[in-house]
């Protein structure tokens, strides 16, 4: 999966993503990412998520949605992909079998993102300068 966050001059948020779905997949699976508030959220009033990995997981507790509506409630961005993750955890004692990450923004720009294992990582561009950021991980 591909997730995409993008935040404008004046601050209007858009997001996108993408995927093939997860690898050796039942014929007719339909995973997170085209599922609005699973993989992907937007409330242009308080920002954004997407998520990549394990999409039943994601669905189950609806994350991109989650994530925005802790943000909603006073959540930094990271703070709201951390306790995302933490619900997954918290809810399915396999989740050292899985990886799911969480991308997060804010509308002021704010970035977060958190995974169960470490190994995801996403390009943050701003100012004309890209950087890869190595986001933390939950399972050591
Ligand atoms: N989230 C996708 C799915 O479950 C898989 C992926 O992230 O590659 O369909």
């Amino acid at each position: 999966t591909i997730g995409m966050l993008a935040i404008d001059k004046d601050g209007d948020i858009a997001g996108a993503c993408t995927t093939s779905g997860l690898s050796y997949k039942m014929k007719g699976r339909v995973g997170d990412s085209p599922i609005i508030g699973s993989g992907l959220f937007i409330d242009n009033e308080i920002g954004g998520a997407v998520a990549t990995g394990m999409g039943e997981e994601v669905m189950k507790t609806v994350g991109s949605f989650l994530i925005v509506e802790l943000m909603r409630n006073g959540m930094s961005p990271q703070e709201a992909c951390e306790e995302a993750i933490r619900r997954i955890v918290s809810k399915n004692e396999r989740y050292k079998d899985f990886q799911i990450a969480y991308l997060a923004m804010n509308k002021a720009g704010e970035v977060g993102s958190y995974c169960i294992h470490e190994g995801f990582t996403y390009m943050k561009y701003q100012d004309g300068e890209n950087t890869n950021v190595k986001p933390g991980f939950f399972y050591h």
